[in-house]
């Protein structure tokens, strides 16, 4: 192909893109304290983030990654095997150890890393892995890379899972993977019911708790503790990005599982540490959120008020959840667009997601409530939904 012809294949896929209403554009945010950012210079409350618990731009945290960073630069120059292992990941590693109750722990690159290399090292040819539907792309990428039999199930089906798992034979390694907290829905793992079906079939469970760290359990280990099934998951995987305010992905449990990831999960072998000062930063989130469970109890009445008040106007997709991520299902990507362009010129960002990310004929509007905001907030922000919808007509 030669370069005009690869421009010309370029323009074509482009074209498409916006003809489908799929096109992204790309935009640059600046953020703020308290739940806000500007976007060209307009000030708006963000209901798009997963700071769920405010700690970004907490004052705490970036004096810590502040003096991490005179005290030892800015990258961490090599790969943690190499020579970039610090002690603030050292650190930041026994901080999540406790954090978890577990032996040890073991940082990645980020939440995809982890998901990428944990999926694809422990499933290979001969094994089988049966993913959730709605898992995020870095656990369906996973189990793609792993070269073992891949099947989709549906957590709203688990009797055609369990009938699937009824039927295997063979001698390979059986893997279910999930989300604990499905990232465009908002919706829980049905993980008791999981834990059951992989302890009948000697199946091994790995759970990713990018949304549930911070936000769920008694002390905001994530959903298997809330609904106490930690000892029951085989791997728990979680992300220092969202719930902790910084960056990166961790794993907790076993000594020996973690020298095991420590020698066989790539994207941790083959990718630069993360940056000391980030691990910082993260071991004072650790801190606060043990200290503080008011953030916690904030964003959960928060929640609380905005899913029934979307339930009243016949918005909320799933009255049975709950927690932060709100999705209002508008189903057409471009009304999804304009609804969103509309609250973003009432002064509210939220995030407007399409194919390929979630399933055609279910683009939405996702909201994430941080406990940075208030209750006056999410009236003013309904006001202008109510507005919009009006605009554009009730009807799908
Ligand atoms: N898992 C889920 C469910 C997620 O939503 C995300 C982030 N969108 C990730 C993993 C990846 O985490 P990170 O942003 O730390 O790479």
């Amino acid at each position: 192909m030669s370069s005009s012809e690869f421009s010309d294949w370029i323009e074509d896929d482009l074209q498409k893109l916006r003809k489908e209403g799929l096109f992204r554009t790309r935009r640059t945010f600046k953020p703020l304290p308290n739940g806000r950012c500007l976007l060209e210079g307009q000030e708006l409350i963000n209901l798009s983030s997963n700071d769920y618990l405010n700690l970004a731009h907490d004052p705490r945290l970036i004096s810590a990654a502040a003096s991490a960073l005179q005290e030892m630069g800015v990258g961490a120059r090599a790969s943690a095997l190499v020579s970039g292992r610090t002690e603030w990941h050292a650190r930041l590693e026994q901080r999540l150890a406790d954090f978890e109750g577990t032996e040890a722990a073991i940082l990645f690159p980020s939440g995809y890393a982890a998901n990428l290399g944990v999926v694809s090292a422990i499933a290979g040819e001969g094994d089988t892995i049966y993913c959730d539907r709605l898992n995020h792309a870095s656990l369906i990428d996973g189990c793609r890379l792993a070269g073992a039999a891949f099947r989709v199930y549906r957590h709203d089906r688990l009797e055609k899972l369990k009938r699937e798992l009824d039927k295997k034979t063979g001698e390979g390694k059986t893997i279910i993977v999930t989300d604990s907290i499905f990232s465009m829905d908002g919706t829980w793992a049905p993980l008791v019911e999981l834990c059951d079906l992989a302890e009948q079939h000697h199946a091994y469970l790995v759970v990713d708790e990018a949304h549930g760290t911070g936000v769920w359990g008694e002390t905001g280990r994530g959903l298997a503790e809330e609904l106490n099934v930690e000892s029951r998951v085989t791997i728990r995987i979680g992300t220092l990005s969202k719930g902790l305010g910084a960056m990166g992905g961790f794993v907790a449990g076993s000594d020996s599982l973690i020298n095991w990831l420590w020698n066989r999960v790539r994207t941790q072998i083959y990718s630069t540490a993360l940056p000391p000062a980030i691990c910082a930063a993260a071991c004072e989130s650790l801190l606060i959120i043990k200290a503080e469970p008011e953030r916690k109890q904030h964003l959960h009445q928060l929640s609380v008020f905005l899913r029934q008040e979307l339930a009243h106007r016949s918005l909320l997709a799933d009255v049975t959840s709950s927690g932060p991520i709100i999705p209002v299902i508008l189903e057409n990507p471009e009304r999804t667009m304009s609804i969103a362009a509309d609250l973003q010129a009432a002064g509210f960002l939220v995030g407007a997601i399409r194919p390929p990310t979630v399933p055609h004929g279910t683009s939405r509007l996702r909201i994430s409530v941080t406990s940075a905001h208030q209750r006056d907030d999410l009236e003013r922000f309904l006001k202008a939904l109510d507005c919009s919808l009006a605009r554009y007509g009730e009807s799908r």
